[in-house]
């Protein structure tokens, strides 16, 4: 209680805070939480804007109020930096004076330029598919290739950490879901043991790398058993393509199962720098989805400045190792001096890294003070870890550099320091 008073206490008022008069007797808890926070005049902590500035560095401000504060930030996915290079700018810019800003209507209706079709082509070919299938997020390109693929005479097993996209395509696509346990081969055998026989068609749906601060997921040994018993597989690279695997090509490259996966998905908004969605497949496959996914028949295409820009960082990405190389250095600097500081950053390698912490109010709280102090992270808590418990989360990436890493370190060390102290006081007080 004493933390949510310090964290009620620490947020400024909400300024035109008014009670919606919804009926929430009958919803969920987090809206319940929301009016809650709404009448206490709470505000919401997620609020955010980028006034200036890029990916990594920025005067980041408040939705609600004109403050604002110079920080690092860690919260992007934005892997490679290519949001900001000069080139993709340059490519997006003569696009958008080309074609103007919307394509206003979807692929299938002829909304693609020649840019559109390149970028399916070359991402193919990239990932070792014969063709692919643009979308205009990460987040319909799930829905879109598993609910058009899918229906109710099938069944889809996924992953129990899934990303949201990926449970809501399966739950449209009106098939049976199961779930296996996370990046566990064995409990995968005992979900397929029980379920293939009355299905028409089995799915397996996993991700390269899932965003909780883990390392590379164990593909092979998943795809592996998924292929004994004849499913289809999908691979999301949303937090891999760009930085594994030769070229950027993503986990399944690296991993030598490419073949065997059957829909390799990733989306355009993180490593690319863009925004937008893509499934790569067999050319079969690619055109079954194309007459049959909703999401891309019916939804507006990637705006013609996005492409171009996601067609220039593809290729960027594909030619030029120094650049993953920086996004690993930082990587590993980080994961360093967090691990030498005593952080526990339990067993991942990748860029996001995550200090793990015992009590999640104690984290929000050193969020905020890591805010006050020019950095801006996250928190991972339930039911992504265990109830009580939390992991911050700085997404590490090529335009960070080591003084980003040791500026964070070191703002960590004193944000702490002060919520240690401030709890200590309250201790006292209530003694
Ligand atoms: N899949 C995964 C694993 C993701 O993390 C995300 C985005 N967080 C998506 C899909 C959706 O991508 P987008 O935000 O580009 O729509």
């Amino acid at each position: 209680a004493s933390f949510q008073t310090h964290i009620q206490s620490s947020h400024p008022t909400f300024q035109a805070a008014k009670a919606p008069s919804w009926n929430v007797t009958d919803k969920s808890k987090l809206v319940q939480e929301v009016l809650r926070m709404v009448n206490d005049n709470r505000r919401n902590p997620y609020s955010k804007v980028l006034r200036t500035g890029s990916a990594t560095r920025g005067i980041v401000g408040d939705a609600y109020n004109d403050e604002e504060q110079e920080a690092v930030i860690w919260t992007t996915n934005l892997y490679l930096g290519l949001n900001r290079d000069q080139n993709v700018i340059e490519e997006a810019s003569i696009a958008l004076s080309r074609f103007g800003t919307g394509m206003g209507t979807s692929a299938a209706a002829s909304g693609m330029t020649n840019q559109h079709l390149e970028f399916e082509t070359e991402f193919a070919d990239l990932v070792g598919k014969p063709s692919a299938c643009l979308f205009p997020t990460g987040y319909t390109a799930n829905v879109g290739a598993i609910a058009g693929l899918l229906g109710k005479n099938d069944v889809i097993v996924i992953d129990q950490l899934c990303h949201a996209s990926i449970v809501d395509g399966a739950r449209l696509s009106g098939a049976t879901i199961r779930t296996f346990q996370h990046n566990n081969a064995s409990d995968l055998i005992t979900v397929l043991e029980s379920e293939v026989s009355p299905y028409r068609t089995i799915l397996v749906v996993l991700e390269g790398v899932y965003s909780m601060g883990e390392g590379a997921a164990p593909v092979a040994e998943i795809v592996h058993t998924a292929k004994k018993y004849n499913a289809l597989v999908l691979v999301d690279e949303a937090h891999s393509f760009g930085f594994y695997g030769e070229g950027g090509a993503g986990i399944c490259a690296a991993q030598g199962v490419t073949k065997d996966v059957d829909f390799i998905m990733t989306t355009l908004s993180k490593a690319l720098g863009s925004i937008g969605g893509v499934v790569a497949a067999s050319q079969e496959h690619i055109d079954l989805l194309k007459s049959s996914s909703r999401a891309y028949i019916f939804q507006a295409s990637i705006s013609p400045a996005d492409m171009a820009a996601a067609l220039t960082a593809l290729r960027r990405l594909r030619s030029d190792d120094a650049l993953r190389e920086r996004l690993w250095n930082t990587t590993r600097y980080m994961r360093q001096r967090f691990e030498d500081a005593g952080y526990d950053l339990g067993t991942g390698d990748g860029p996001i890294v995550t200090p793990h912490f015992s009590d999640k109010d104690k984290l929000f709280a050193i969020v905020q003070g890591l805010f006050k102090r020019g950095v801006q992270t996250s928190a991972v808590t339930y039911p992504i870890v265990e109830s009580g418990r939390g992991r911050l989360r700085l997404i590490c990436s090529a335009a960070h550099t080591k003084e980003d890493v040791d500026r964070t370190l070191e703002a960590l060390i004193e944000a702490e320091r002060e919520v240690d102290e401030q709890l200590k006081v309250t201790l006292d007080e209530t003694r």
